[in-house]
């Protein structure tokens, strides 16, 4: 059932161009000193309170809102919301003035949870009046792509993709700015263009979809917005057609699937990646012009700078990328909307994926795009895959330091609060290994054995990404001497490829 925020924009009588923020609660801290020390800068919002469906017949509302009719929402108790919207601000709702409904905003499809409701820090508005959190349907993928614009300029629209449960999009990051500010000529830009496409990780095979990018922007046409959207899609549209550059954080499936179809569209596409990433994108994705990246390079996109961050961890050759002027940090699968994000143990897991070359490269590409037998692949990555964790930490402590106002993740909804999320990123990883030294130390030997001990709780399907983190924690553990002396590593390896068997014996709760 879908869930509705109603937000209020209370002007100040004497100036309409001014209306009253909230300072909202942070979320909770963890208790843990380290942690605790990282504090987000504070965020303010529209006051706002969830809509509640009325308990028997509706009255008529004591309070009069000019054009509420407009949408279908008459179940709603709008009256007790505005009351108490008001009481969290010191206002009755009897102290004057007048209610105009403004907007009702259907959320994009961004995947499991409750709404966020997304607002500027300073004051611009930009999300306003009902966030509607409907479970769609999946026939309305292909009627409208809702999107959403947080911070200005930075867009995002949730395409269906391969992903991993339990989301079944990848956000696609466009900055396509509409004014253009003057660049400085002296700036060592590694690329320029007039539009940024990132992780175009949508199914190219919808055959109803041939070209989904023009799809989606004809249909968000003839879908009812304002004027000035109509405006801005329509030089989204002009831009792609134009000097576009597209940005992949790595090389998964389910962020590079729509190259195929950029290249199609906009043969003067260029591509940047990390050079342990392009080597994993194979030619039929990808043949036209790339350029290598490899973290502290700058592009130029409408004069305005994004900064490549290398961010390794989730693959080796993981990129993030930070928008300037708004200081959003788009995080690839680094983190996602909800849950922790998986560290791909099949990518870059040898020398040879490190250097960056050679067909075994290809290979784990292959087996990393296939989760359930890269379990099988026999080799000692235990080196790497210590460095691999390590990386992961410390490419969350260099968000950390950034720190950013907004994180996007691209799978599921943007994060307000990034310190706070990295930190708990932080905390789950290591209360996670101290579990699966627990489950060690209580007489688990095999891949399987502490998998099913740490992993009780979790559906059976997600199993076989979380024995790739038990990989990854087991080597930490061996790394730093804290594996008890009666566990031995090489039983534990020889377990690995009898894994996935034996998860599928296992019978479903
Ligand atoms: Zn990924
Ligand atoms: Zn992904």
């Amino acid at each position: 059932m879908a869930t509705y925020n109603l937000a209020l924009i209370l002007e100040n009588p004497l100036n309409d161009a001014e209306f009253l923020l909230v300072k909202q609660t942070p979320p909770p801290k963890y208790g843990i000193e380290e942690y605790d020390s990282f504090v987000d800068s504070d965020l303010w919002d529209l006051p706002s309170k969830k809509l509640d469906r009325a308990k028997g017949e509706l009255e008529p509302g004591s309070i009069v809102i000019e054009g509420i009719e407009r949408i279908n929402l008459g179940k709603f108790d709008f009256d007790s919301a505005i009351k108490k919207v008001l009481e969290q601000v010191g206002f009755k709702a009897n102290d004057g003035g007048e209610w105009r409904f403004l907007k009702h905003v259907e959320e994009a499809e961004f995947g499991p949870g409750l709404p966020v409701n997304t607002v500027d820090r300073v004051g611009t508005l930009v999300v306003l009046g009902l966030i509607n959190d409907s479970v769609q349907s999946s026939e309305k993928v292909n009627t409208a792509l809702h999107y959403q614009e947080y911070p200005p300029g930075v867009i995002l629209v949730p395409m269906k993709s391969r992903t991993s449960k339990p989301f079944h999009t990848t956000n696609l990051v466009i900055f396509a700015p509409e004014n253009v500010k003057n660049e400085s000529e002296d700036y060592n830009f590694v690329a320029r263009g007039d539009a940024l496409i990132v992780d175009p990780g949508c199914q190219a095979n919808f055959h109803e979809e041939a070209c989904q990018f023009v799809t989606w922007l004809l249909a968000l046409m003839h879908f009812d917005w304002s004027s000035i959207w109509l405006d801005q899609l329509l030089k989204i549209v002009a831009a792609l057609s134009k000097k576009l550059v597209v940005f992949v954080t790595h090389h998964h499936a389910d962020h590079v699937d729509g190259l195929s179809v950029i290249q199609k569209c906009n043969p003067n596409a260029t591509l940047l990646a990390h050079e342990n990433t392009m080597c994993r994108i194979s030619k039929d994705d990808w043949s036209l012009g790339h350029i290598s990246v490899s973290g502290g390079e700058d592009i130029c996109i409408g004069g305005q700078r994004l900064n490549v961050i290398f961010a390794p961890g989730h693959t080796d050759g993981h990129l993030a990328l930070l928008h300037v002027d708004t200081h959003s940090l788009i995080v690839g699968d680094h983190c996602v909307g909800q849950g922790s994000a998986l560290l791909d143990i099949a990518s870059g897991g040898n020398m040879t994926g490190r250097s960056g070359a050679g067909t075994e490269f290809t290979e784990t590409l292959r087996v990393s795009q296939r989760p359930s037998t890269c379990l099988a692949e026999k080799g000692n990555f235990g080196l790497l895959m210590f460095y691999k964790l390590v990386d992961y930490f410390q490419s969350t402590y260099r968000f950390i330091e950034l720190a950013p106002h907004v994180l996007i993740p691209m799978h599921g909804r943007i994060n307000l609060w990034p310190k706070n999320m990295l930190c708990g990123y932080l905390k789950n990883r290591r209360s996670r290994e101290l579990s699966i030294l627990a489950a060690i130390e209580n007489g688990a030997k095999t891949l399987i054995d502490i998998v099913a001990n740490v992993y009780s709780g979790v559906d059976r399907s997600l199993w076989v990404h979380a024995a790739s983190n038990v990989r990854l924690h087991v080597d930490h553990l061996a790394q730093q001497n804290k594996l008890p002396k009666d566990f031995s590593v090489d039983t534990f390896n020889c377990s690995l490829v009898a894994f996935a068997e034996k998860v599928a014996k296992i019978e479903p709760k």
